[in-house]
């Protein structure tokens, strides 16, 4: 996740600092003063700036040191930053006719498409609407289990309820658990439905049919084709999911038994994971036999005793290797790396620019882990990216998509290679090609399980924020489109006294998702780019794009127009290709897809 001039945009805007701002054909004002385009987008810029600049510092003293007094902070700045951005975004809408250069044209375009939550006109609404997402947040974040007669050190918090699906296989304990961290979230719902309510009344005002529909008009696209687009990724690689599914449940039924059945929906909480995105974890239980057990990334983390900060460290050193600067000093003084035992933290990793410019830091509870040594890559991705392009206008400050923002630091975590390892020193021998299943396995676990998911969030609130479903559907319509697209069940029936989607983070906190199925194909999709222009003469899946100086030129040149251009040109710059792909993913993992497909002779593919 991001935290960034574009999200905190998003998310607010400052208390409509310019009066004398007001765009041809809006209402503000008597005889509506008419401002020219340029002068209007350097207020904007100005002034987005500063307010960014201030929400972000809020934000962060929020996430770091959660309390009723900074969760207030942070609501003001955001409520300033959001309030804003709309009217700016609103005035935006009023230039629609107005011909300019090319650059003041995609201002003005990008402008009025930046926002996530739109506050409604009314002052109070507003308050209402940012206190709202900063108390879910809030709860999200403070978030704990407590069970019969438990209380204080007893109940588990976030951390502890991962690791527990994570690790332990007493099928009780981890359906004890996974039930356990869907209790936090009933208390959100009623909180959610007044959100969803407001938010849509801000859409509705900007000229949109509702808030996901104003998400999905930040593509350079329209809404419908947008939704389009994704179907068909979707489609390119849903067989590969099935096989994929159909491989890991025969497995699951050959370990729990009948709990998981022989061609229906899987059991969301036998997964390794809360929400049975990521299922790397049961890689234990579905791995092929034989083989011996290869010393894990994790082992040799904990064995080494490499530190959090030195983690990051590895992380910084491949994107220098690249020629990207090093991070600044301040980097390593402001960021937090570990979780502190005095207080309570929004856990959830998160990458800041807090001045838009250079004050980059990282917010993250790092585990001596190698899913954690991934996740420090993804947000030194958000980090590098958001500096490279530093130079364009504020407006201009964000992803060629979001998709893309999210992409980038996977794209090398994909170079993270047994080579690269080897190479600097975290691994003594790279294993021969014989390994390349159970490598290949193991990633499938963890991004080709993620996408379906990476649909569902979106496809819910989509739903949601539309009316189609209603207050009194959301438990329901969440568990079929989760049984529809990933193919999981819960374990025990859930009603509507449950409210399972706000025991995601992205749900409470607002945050679009999409752009983390976008950025599952995109990733797989750059590497491939990247890796012809690195040479590697290696399958795709042994690549790594480490020390490779044109790669990083390619790499440098698409960060650094940030979205200053329609993203089809930024992949063009990145790829050769104006169309997302998701060949590249499936070309990633042939030799896995033949594989399962052997395994799963004889059984019912899907369910
Ligand atoms: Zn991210």
């Amino acid at each position: 996740m991001i935290t960034s001039l574009l999200v905190s945009a998003l998310l607010a805007t400052g208390a409509a600092a310019c009066r004398n701002v007001v765009a041809p054909g809006t209402d503000d004002g008597p005889g509506g003063t008419t401002t020219d385009a340029p002068t209007f987008l350097s207020e904007v810029n100005a002034t987005a700036l500063r307010l960014s600049n201030e929400a972000n510092q809020a934000g962060w003293v929020q996430n770091t040191f959660i309390t009723p007094d900074t969760e207030a902070m942070a609501a003001r700045s955001n409520e300033a930053l959001i309030t804003a951005v709309t009217r700016y975004a609103k005035s935006a809408a009023g230039y629609d006719n107005v011909e300019g250069p090319a650059d003041v044209r995609r201002q003005l375009n990008v402008l009025k498409n930046a926002l996530t939550m739109a506050a409604p006109a009314d002052q109070k609404e507003t308050a209402e609407l940012t206190q709202l997402v900063a108390s879910m947040e809030g709860e999200y974040g403070r978030g704990k289990f407590c069970g019969d007669g438990e209380s204080g050190e007893d109940c588990l918090d976030i951390e502890e309820i991962t690791e527990i699906l994570a690790k332990d296989r007493d099928p009780a304990r981890v359906r004890a658990a996974w039930e356990g961290w869907h209790t936090i979230s009933p208390p959100m719902k009623k909180s959610y439905a007044r959100f969803v309510e407001l938010s849509n009344k801000g859409a509705k005002e900007l000229g949109f049919a509702d808030t996901g529909a104003m998400w999905r008009s930040k593509y350079d696209m329209p809404p419908d084709e947008f939704s389009k687009e994704l179907d068909r990724l979707w489609e390119q690689l849903r067989p590969f999911y099935l096989s994929l599914h159909t491989y890991v449940r025969a497995k699951l039924r050959a370990k729990y038994g009948d709990v998981v059945p022989a061609d229906g929906p899987m059991p969301a909480h036998l997964l390794g994971n809360i929400w049975a995105q990521d299922w790397t974890n049961i890689y234990d239980i579905v791995g092929p036999a034989g083989g011996g057990r290869a010393a894990s990334l994790t082992d040799t983390l904990r064995v080494r005793k490499v530190t959090p900060v030195e983690m990051t460290r590895f992380g910084e050193r491949f994107f220098t290797s690249l020629g990207f600067d090093a991070l600044p000093q301040t980097f390593w003084e402001r960021s937090l790396f570990v979780k502190p035992r005095d207080r309570e933290v929004v856990c959830h990793a998160s990458a800041w620019n807090i001045n838009n410019v250079d004050d980059l830091r990282m917010k993250m509870c790092i585990d001596q882990t190698e899913e954690d040594f991934r996740v420090i890559h993804h947000e030194l991705g958000h980090n590098f990216y958001s500096r490279a392009y530093n130079q364009q206008p504020v407006i201009f400050r964000d992803g060629a998509n979001d998709g893309f923002h999210e992409a980038i630091g996977d794209t090398i975590a994909l170079s993270v290679t047994p080579e690269y390892l080897v190479k600097v020193g975290l691994l003594d021998r790279a294993p021969d090609a014989s390994g390349d299943i159970r490598l290949l396995l193991r990633a499938a676990l963890e991004r080709l399980a993620f996408l379906p998911f990476g649909l569902v969030v979106d496809q819910w609130r989509w739903r949601v924020f539309s009316g189609e479903v209603t207050p009194d559907r959301y438990n329901s319509a969440w568990w079929e489109l989760r049984e529809r697209y990933q193919g999981v069940r819960p374990p025990s029936p859930r009603g509507e006294d449950h409210f399972d989607p706000g025991a995601k983070y992205h749900v409470p906190a607002n945050t679009p998702y999409s752009r983390y199925f976008l950025a599952s194909v995109l990733q797989f999709q750059f590497h491939r780019a990247l890796a012809k222009e690195a040479a590697c003469a290696t399958p795709l899946h042994r690549c790594s794009i480490y020390g490779s100086a044109p790669a990083g030129k390619r790499l440098q040149a698409t960060l650094a127009m940030g979205q200053s251009r329609p993203w089809p040109d930024a992949l063009e710059a990145l790829t050769g290709q104006r169309q997302m792909d998701a060949t590249a993913m499936a070309d990633y993992f042939a030799p896995l897809k033949t594989w399962l497909d052997e395994q799963n002779k004889g059984q019912k593919v899907g369910w």
